[in-house]
Formats: C-alpha cells, structure tokens, sequence
C-alpha cells in the first residue's frame, strides 16, 4: 500500500537521522529544530499524525536559531517518545535481522512455555529477562516467595530459576513446598552466588534439578534453558498419567475421544462424558493451602477411581478439573454414575492438623449425538452443562440440552493500552482486532493517551476481565500513579497490570511490583509475543477467578 511505503520512508529518515546524531557527543538545539520542523510537517501528511502532534508539542519549546549544544542524554530523553515510537517501529515493521546461527534450529517450537524467575534482585532480573525474551522465551517473574509459589501453581512454569536468598521466605522452603507437590515436571533450578557444597547438596536433596551458580554466563544459561525445554517436551510425549492424582492426564483423554468419537461415527455406539469440577476449590487452597489443596484432588481421584467402573476412563483435564469417559453408556446410566459418586464425595471427610471439611464438584455431562461429533462441540456442551450446574448453586450434575445454549456467559476480555505512542496503541489495538475473536475469549482494545483521560473515563465493568498494558514514562501523570490509582480499586484477580517499560524505567521494576504491578514488558516489543502473552495472562485470570 502506498501509505505504508511513505510511512516507512519517515521512519528510516528518523532513524538514519538519530542515528547520525548518536555519533556525536551533542547536536545544536536548531539542527534539533530544524529536524522536528521536517517531522511535523512530512508526518501527518502520510498518516503519521501522531508524530505530527509530537513534533509540534516539542517544537514549541525550542528555537529555530538557537546555537545552544543539547547533550546526547538530553535530546533522547527530549524526544523518548519519537524513539520509542521508532524502535518499536522498527521491530514490527522493518524486515527482521536474520537470527544469530547459535540459535538452535528448535527454538520454535519450545517457547511457549513459561520461565519463572523467583528472585528480589531487580538489576539481575532485568538482565536474564532480558537475555531469554530476546530469543523469544515467555519470562515472569516473581520478587518474592509468596508470589513465586502462587505463579507456581497459577502458570505451570517450565522451568523455575529459584534464588536462595528472598526477602520472605528462603528459597529452601519453597523447594521443600514444592518438592510435596512435583508439579508436572517443572524444572526446578536454584540460582545462587552462594554456591557451597552444603547449599548445593540441600538443594538437589529439597528436590532441585539444577544448580546454577551466579553469576551467569549468557551463553551458557540460554543452552541450559533450550537442553531443559527439549528434555521436558521429550518427557510429556512419552507421559499418559498425571503425576499428582496418579489418573490420565489430558493428552491421554483427548486421544481417547478421538477414538470413542471414531467408534461412534462407524458403528453409532454412544458414549457419554463428564466434566467434573470441583466447587469452590480456591477457598480450599486459601483456607488450608496448596498442600492440603493437593491433598483434595489426591483424595477425590482415588475416590472416583474405586466407583468408577473398569470401562471408564478418568483423566485429569487440568488443574481441577477431570473428565470421566463413560464408553458405551447412555445419558441415564451415565448419570446414576455421576451423581453416586457426587454422592460419595459429600460424604467425604478431609482433615488437616485443626479441622475437618468437606469438598463437593459439580458436574457437566453431554452424550454424543450426530450434531456434536466434534470433541471441542462436544466438550463445549458439556462445559456449558457444568456451567448451568454452578449457576444453580453447585454440587450437583447437570446434562447438556440445547435450552441451556449459550447460558454460558463468554469469557470477555478487555485489552487497555495506555501509552502516549500513538503507533503502540495502533498497532496493539489493530493486531487484537484483527485476531478474529476465539472460541472461548472475547477480545476487546481500548486505548488511551494519557492515565488521567483513563482514569476519568469510565473503563471498568465487573462482566470483563481486564488487561491493562501500562506504560511507564508517560505525560501528566506517571505509570507508577495511575498503577497506584487502579490498584487501590481493583487486585490482580480483575485486572492484571504489565508495566511497559524502555530501558528508562528498568530500575523502577522493584517499585513496580511493589505497587501491584503483575508483570513487565520491555519496549520495544514484538506485537506476537505480546500477544502470546496477554492471552497467556488471561488465562490465568480467567482461571483464577471464577467463584
Ligand atoms: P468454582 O466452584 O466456580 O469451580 O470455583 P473454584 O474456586 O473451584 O474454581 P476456579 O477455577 O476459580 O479456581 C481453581 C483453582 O484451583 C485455581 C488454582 O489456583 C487452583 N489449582 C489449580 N491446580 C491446582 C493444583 O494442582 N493444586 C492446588 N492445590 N491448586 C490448584
Ligand atoms: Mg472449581
Ligand atoms: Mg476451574
């Protein structure tokens, strides 16, 4: 398209232009005007208007004639929004660098995943964050061990780089936390500069794959995390049952579906499926904590599989949510089986040290008919099914019927960005609208120029969950006062807050998180990977928080 060519005719113009500066130690204040004059003016004329708005506001403060010297430090904080504007031009828009050949050819395939770094050192945070998203890993981080052990559960890491020293509890104690649960074959490694015998031989005894010694070596680290990444996708292949309940795990369920599904089509023998979810389960974790949490689904696991009948497949789908594949079996004979083992499960006692309690699930069931021979329609059903089953007041199992169609509120999702680059927000905005929405969450983009003009307008509405991308450096009030401003409203369990940050704002991380930030992403930014990871974190909240 014509525009685009021109646009990108500005940027390079820019870029060759700052760059040219950047060689010397300073610039005279009318070469800065005389640049910011072409801006203004070439801009808004190919569609760049936000540049145009920019160069006028910085041009009212300088002059055309003035010999004044502008040091390197001064002019790019001056003009930090037409930089950041352009690198993150350049990194959506301009062809990609092609990728250093140490690069193992794999990468691809295994970044989905997340690396969990549970550490209160913000300079070395920063820079491991920075060295693994700069080849395309998803990083999070943790600056406590509270917050660690919660991400633990929440995100599922692949690998977690532990530190031993933590403000509040010592990372000892979370491998000792963790080392009860094993959870799905996360990758523990501790990271430490205090790498005696005796700290390393505690840590592979509490439970850690690995000890890394600090300080890192770059190249080291990332054939570490890539040897890891591909070590672990070798292990879930080869892996039918979950480790924690010792039933199937997911994979397992979905191929057998498949071939239930293949079994039906040829020979028409119907088979019915439950979802069964348990009830309120977070405020068993708050209550008694993750241990005993676990506990419950150990508990609830074996009691299904004593009830269930030999021809019954029991997996776990995830978190706590199982599936119960009843081959051969109609809607009435498939829940007399159910509701027995809802039964049961009220029936059940669990104790901690202090008390005694009861856990009860809800249940969604569907029969394969001719219309849902899709198992994500079939699955879909049967969700929608558990859905009503929670809306009516849970512990109790409910079977699919078209009236119940659609009772199922869609997941929505509300994406703000708050930066004062308009081709941030632009670009943001049109890569989500343009991702045509999916089958479970539906996505929606507002932005905003400044956090005043958000603040004051009226953003929030309890049927969404919120991700709000806020940046840091921005105008009239700073990113650090409008996260302090949504936070005194609102907790991570509604709205998640990623801080943008470009170099400038690095040190502030620690503040950041202080103030109930979630996560951070560095400027500039590849629109994919952000994306991967708003959805990622909507996951998550979505997960989270549904009672
Ligand atoms: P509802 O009755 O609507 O199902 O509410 P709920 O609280 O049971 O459901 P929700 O899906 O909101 O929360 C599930 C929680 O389960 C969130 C997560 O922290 C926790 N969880 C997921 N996997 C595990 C696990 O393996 N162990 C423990 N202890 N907790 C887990
Ligand atoms: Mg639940
Ligand atoms: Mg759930």
């Amino acid at each position: 398209m014509g525009a685009e060519k021109y646009q990108q005719m500005v940027y390079q113009r820019m870029q060759e232009k700052f760059r040219k500066w950047a060689e010397s130690d300073s610039i005279k204040e009318k070469e800065l005007y005389a640049f910011l004059h072409m801006l203004k003016g070439t801009a808004g004329s190919v569609g760049l208007n936000e540049l145009t708005i920019i160069a006028s506001e910085k041009l009212l403060t300088i002059n055309d004639a003035s010999e004044k010297e502008w040091l390197k430090g001064e002019w790019t904080l001056y003009l930090s929004s037409l930089l950041e504007a352009l690198s993150f031009y350049e990194t959506n828009n301009f062809p990609q660098v092609a990728m250093e050949e140490t690069t193992a050819p794999t990468i691809n395939n295994i970044t989905k995943e997340f690396i969990l770094i549970i550490d209160d050192d913000m300079v070395f945070i920063s820079y491991l964050k920075n060295v693994l998203e700069e080849k395309g890993f998803s990083v999070i981080i943790a600056h406590n061990g509270k917050r660690g052990i919660e991400l633990i559960y929440e995100l599922q890491p692949a690998i977690v780089f532990l530190d031993i020293m933590l403000p509040d509890i010592d990372g000892f104690s979370i491998l000792n936390n963790i080392k009860k649960i094993k959870k799905d074959r996360t990758f523990i490694a501790v990271m430490s500069s205090h790498h005696s015998k005796e700290n390393r031989v505690r840590a592979f005894e509490l439970g850690a794959m690995d000890f890394v010694s600090k300080p890192v070596d770059e190249e080291v680290l990332l054939a570490y995390v890539i040897n890891r990444l591909a070590y672990r996708k070798e292990l879930e292949y080869a892996i039918v049952i979950d480790e924690l309940t010792q039933i199937y795990n997911r994979k397992y369920f979905e191929s057998q579906l498949k071939m239930l599904i293949q079994k039906y089509e040829k020979t028409s023998e119907v088979f019915t499926i439950a979802i069964l979810d348990i009830d309120y389960f977070k405020k068993v974790n708050d209550t008694y904590g993750h241990l005993i949490g676990d506990e419950v689904l150990r508990g609830f696991a074996a009691l299904v599989k004593e009830l269930k009948r030999d021809q019954d497949i029991f997996c776990r789908y995830g978190g706590e949510e199982f599936i119960l594949l009843m081959p051969n079996t109609e809607a009435e004979e498939g829940y007399k089986l159910v509701e027995k083992i809802r039964l049961a499960m009220g029936q059940k006692v669990f104790s901690t040290n202090t008390a005694n309690f009861h856990v009860t699930f809800s249940s969604g069931m569907m029969v394969i008919n001719k219309c849902y021979t899709h198992p994500k329609k079939l699955l879909e059903a049967a969700d929608q099914a558990l859905y009503s089953a929670k809306e009516a007041g849970r512990n109790r199992v409910v079977l699919f019927d078209s009236s119940i169609v659609d009772m199922k509120k869609s997941e929505k999702l509300k994406v703000i960005v708050i930066d004062d680059v308009y081709i941030i927000r632009d670009i943001i905005a049109r890569h989500f609208e343009g991702l045509s929405t999916s089958d479970q969450v539906a996505i929606e983009v507002a932005t905003f120029g400044d956090g005043i003009q958000f603040l004051q307008s009226s953003w929030y509405d309890p049927n969404y969950k919120y991700v709000i991308l806020l940046d840091w450096m921005l105008p009239n009030m700073s990113g650090i006062e409008v996260l302090k401003k949504i936070r005194a409203n609102y907790t991570s369990k509604e709205v998640i807050v990623s801080m943008l940050t470009s170099q400038i704002g690095e040190e502030y991380v620690l503040e950041a998180f202080q103030n109930g930030a979630d996560d951070y992403i560095r400027k500039p930014f590849q629109i994919a990977d952000v994306s991967s990871r708003i959805l990622h974190l909507a996951e998550r909240i979505f997960n989270g928080s549904k009672a």
